[in-house]
């Protein structure tokens, strides 16, 4: 089986536990205001890439995978090309290799819940605490992606909650709680992290001629970031 990707990272060390063989998939059918990867986006782009072709590079890598790395699917949106993930994540699974899937969690159907039979963790990137949030600078109800996360706790699929925060947005205590009230709600998430909104990729819409929305939005400082994570 064949989909589409954008990229592929042998050795990554921020796309879940351990070090990862992450493959980006192509595709988004989100538009968050924040996204360094809006070269993802267009199902059309990127290139053609097989499960097996995929799992095999992957293989080449277990040495180093140790106890805790395997295989990350990351994007774009790997819930558009459900299929393929599963089929890549089947095959890893046989090849004994650790899965990990990081996504928006904005779509549950029968193609994502067969894929999430064979998926060891979700990193589930929770944009924002709010609905209005949610509506206005990702594009989708925030209910969608809670709804992804009863799943998940029904199916008891360990969680690693994930947020880029972003000042003048989620950069407040009232965020941090809601969100830490969230992880408390589901047995599953056994673990939040805090990422700083980042304005490299700033180049990458240039070069695509689109409008970065949050290019006017400053970047957390580190004693933002401390306060917020210690209040995890
Ligand atoms: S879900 Fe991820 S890839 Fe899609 S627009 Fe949002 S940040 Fe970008």
């Amino acid at each position: 089986m064949t989909g589409r990707i954008h990229s592929i990272q042998s050795l990554a060390a921020l796309d879940g536990p351990g070090v990862r063989f992450a493959v980006f998939f192509q595709g988004c059918n989100l538009r968050c205001g924040c996204c360094h990867n809006p070269d993802t986006w267009d199902i059309h782009g990127g290139h053609e890439a097989s499960a097996s072709e995929l799992v095999e590079k992957a293989k080449r890598y277990k040495e180093y995978f140790g106890k805790e790395g395997g295989i990350t699917l990351s994007g774009g949106e790997p819930l558009l090309q459900a299929e393929f993930a599963e089929e890549i994540f089947k095959l890893s699974k046989e090849a004994g290799i650790n899965t990990c899937l990081d996504t928006s969690g904005s779509i549950l159907n029968d193609s994502v819940k067969r894929l999430l039979n064979y998926t060891d963790r979700v990193l589930l990137d929770i944009k924002y605490t709010s609905d209005e949030l949610y509506k206005k600078h990702v594009g989708c109800e925030m209910n969608k992606v809670l709804d992804f996360l009863a799943y998940l706790d029904e199916s008891a699929i360990p969680v690693t909650l994930r947020q880029v925060i972003i000042p003048t947005l989620n950069a407040s205590e009232d965020n941090i709680k809601r969100l830490t009230a969230i992880a408390n709600a589901h047995k599953c998430v056994d673990g939040t992290e805090l990422l700083p909104f980042k304005k490299m990729c700033g180049i990458k819409y240039e070069n695509l001629g689109i409008n970065f929305p949050f290019l006017a939005l400053p970047e957390p400082d580190r004693e933002t970031m401390a306060r917020l994570n210690s209040l995890l």
